[in-house]
């Protein structure tokens, strides 16, 4: 899915608290009601919310909805996009948006630039587009809180993943960056690198099977197993002798979970031997690796990332999700048509977009666009 910033710089003041009024709204209303959007913005009178309101509408990051008991709007994926990015913006983390670097099962991939032109990689968590039925079931489960779909979950991804990455990297992993975090983006280090699914040939297989065999154990002995360890989520760089362990980068860490997690000698042995078995089919490596036995916890990182703010009763509806969404993605009864009409119903956008090929979405060049064009004007 796109992440079209073009109207961006049209909008006004008033219309981003309108938009964010809606989203305080959606937090205990499927659909938020007019009246009450006008109370959350405090505009003054309904000539002016309207005006915003139609705007807003016009340009998709809203939804009018007309139900037999009221009126009222729903957020889309865009609006939610706007004020993401609007945030991080005003924090003056990014200023920049690039092309589309990746388009991930559940996220959408972008280069991004600060003020001073450096790169950076946005990462835009979109739960629910692959899964959908697994969202609906969530709903389910989550019984009045009906407002609990794809921007409950694609936050809560992100807000995971960014303690996690944040967690990892100050206690000297080689994960990206954390930058920021908004909502459901997080801003954080370009990796140079290529990710290993598409590396044909490693300058020396053997070292880097044992770099990822030294992360895998490293990990679990501070607390975490990655459960999604594999090809797709490595990443790999130029040797640095003075840097080795710089060689591998890993990413993607919203299934992370602790080693005391009830599955997590399972979880861990999953891992490890996802990575056994690509380098011994790939590369004919064959190599040590480590045991669960061997874990031996020296560090607490699962406890400092629930320190951050994703409390535990959200974490495990988090984790509920991911598992459902794993078995509907695996099951047969998950069925691409279902899902696209669904998709029209809750919103969903630019269905050709997201077909695009990964491939060759990756291969373009990375252009940052003209910072003036597309964003400057997003500061209040
Ligand atoms: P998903 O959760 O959808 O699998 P990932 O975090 O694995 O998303 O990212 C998808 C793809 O985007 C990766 O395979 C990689 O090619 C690219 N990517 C993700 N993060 C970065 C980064 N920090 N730097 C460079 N490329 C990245
Ligand atoms: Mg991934």
């Amino acid at each position: 899915m796109k992440l079209d910033t073009s109207h961006m710089r049209y909008l006004s003041k008033t219309d981003y608290r309108v938009l964010t009024a809606i989203e305080t709204g959606s937090k205990n209303h499927l659909v938020v009601p007019t009246p009450m959007i006008l109370t959350l913005s405090g505009l003054r009178n309904m000539a002016l919310l309207q005006k915003s309101l139609s705007i807003l509408a016009k340009i998709n990051l809203i939804n009018r909805e007309k139900n037999a008991k009221y009126d009222g709007y729903k957020l889309t994926y865009h609006g939610y996009d706007y004020l993401a990015l609007k945030a991080i913006v005003n924090r003056e983390s990014i200023l920049a948006l690039g092309t589309q670097i990746g388009i991930g099962k559940e996220s959408d991939i972008f280069t991004v630039a600060d003020k001073d032109g450096n790169n950076m990689c946005l990462k835009v968590h979109r739960l629910g587009r692959t899964s959908f039925k697994a969202v609906k079931k969530q709903r389910d489960y989550l019984g009045k809180r009906q407002s609990a779909t794809w921007t409950y979950f694609s936050r809560l991804s992100a807000q995971k993943e960014w303690a996690f990455m944040q967690a990892l990297y100050d206690a000297g992993f080689s994960v990206p960056k954390p930058i920021d975090q908004s909502r459901h983006h997080v801003v954080m280090s370009l990796v140079p690198g290529t990710v290993l699914r598409k590396c044909a040939e490693l300058d020396d297989a053997s070292r880097v099977y044992a770099l990822l065999m030294d992360f895998a154990l490293e990990l679990a002995n501070n607390g975490l197993i990655h459960c999604d360890l594999n090809e797709f989520n490595i990443m790999i760089c130029d040797y640095d002798p003075a840097n080795p362990e710089s060689e591998i980068v890993v990413i993607d860490f919203p299934q992370c979970v602790s080693i005391d997690h009830p599955n997590a000698q399972e979880l861990f042995e999953r891992d490890i031997n996802s990575i056994r078995h690509y380098f011994k089919t790939k590369y004919g490596v064959v190599g040590d690796y480590p045991k669960w036995e061997q874990v031996e916890r020296s560090g607490k990182l699962d406890m400092v990332a629930d320190a951050t703010g994703t409390n535990k009763k959200a974490l495990k509806e988090l984790e509920k999700y991911q598992r459902e969404a794993e078995l509907t993605k695996e099951g047969e009864n998950f069925d691409e048509h279902e899902f696209e009409d669904e998709q029209e119903e809750d919103d969903y956008e630019d269905e050709e977009e997201e077909e695009e090929d990964e491939e060759e979405s990756e291969k373009e060049e990375v252009k940052i666009f003209d910072v003036d064009a597309h964003m400057a004007k997003l500061s209040i």
